[in-house]
């Protein structure tokens, strides 16, 4: 399964690709963490992206492009493409080069949220700065405050997660990525979903809309 996730800021697509791509074995590839770890580490893609990322706008498309390409061709069985296309040009070139690789897209998956709701997400939302693992302060906190549940570690905000960096982003998303629902909806790739509620209820959701097989139900649920 090769799928493409679509949505603004704080729909959720990071915390269900992580959840889809260990339950289905897809190799997961999401362009914003791979531009803050490089911007971290300090190499040269991350020097060209973190001034576009302070600000909310995209990186230009050249250099996402060739990054995801690169990656696509190593990776070997399904993937989930989380931030990725994010314009139409990127979502052309996405095409052109699975068309190559004979491994076209199986769907693009919309996310829907209301703008205010995302923010309220956003704004409470931290990662582990050592492992990634993704919490949010208001509805899914870590046992200790600040501390990870799985490693330890320290739980940091995004610096781009920033009312004002925030509100940027979403008009980027507006101009730019709006329109790939029509792209894809063209090629009759696109599913939409609700993506307000509970992780697990969202993730429900989104297995339905792909045809999985139904999650089997928790003890006492
Ligand atoms: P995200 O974690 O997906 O919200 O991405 C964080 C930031 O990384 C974005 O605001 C952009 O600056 C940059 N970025 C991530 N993916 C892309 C993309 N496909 N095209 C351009 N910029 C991107």
């Amino acid at each position: 399964m090769r799928l493409v996730l679509l949505g603004p800021p704080g729909a959720g697509k990071g915390t269900q690709a992580k959840e889809l791509s260990k339950r289905h074995g897809l190799v997961h590839v999401a362009t914003g963490d791979i531009f803050r770890w490089n911007v971290k580490h300090e190499t040269e893609l991350g020097k060209i992206a973190q001034s576009y990322m302070e600000k909310g706008d995209l990186v230009p498309d050249d250099v996402v492009v060739r990054m995801v390409v690169e990656r696509l061709e190593r990776i070997e069985g399904g993937f989930i493409l989380d931030g990725f296309p994010r314009t139409v040009p990127q979502a052309v070139a996405l095409e052109e080069n699975l068309e190559k690789l004979e491994r076209p897209l199986t769907a693009a998956v919309y996310f829907h949220i209301e703008e205010e709701i995302a923010v309220k997400r956003i704004s409470g939302r931290r990662s582990c700065s050592n492992c990634g693992t993704p919490y949010n302060v208001e509805f899914d906190p870590p046992r200790v405050e600040g501390v990870c549940d799985v490693c330890g570690g320290e739980l940091v905000q995004r610096a781009d997660d920033r009312e004002e960096t925030v509100r940027r982003r979403f008009e980027v998303y507006e101009q730019s990525t709006t329109p790939l629902r029509h792209f894809y909806a063209e090629r009759d790739l696109l599913r939409e979903i609700d993506a307000d509620g509970e992780g697990e209820e969202v993730a429900r959701r989104l297995e339905d809309s792909l045809d999985l097989p139904a999650r089997s139900a928790a003890p006492g649920e």
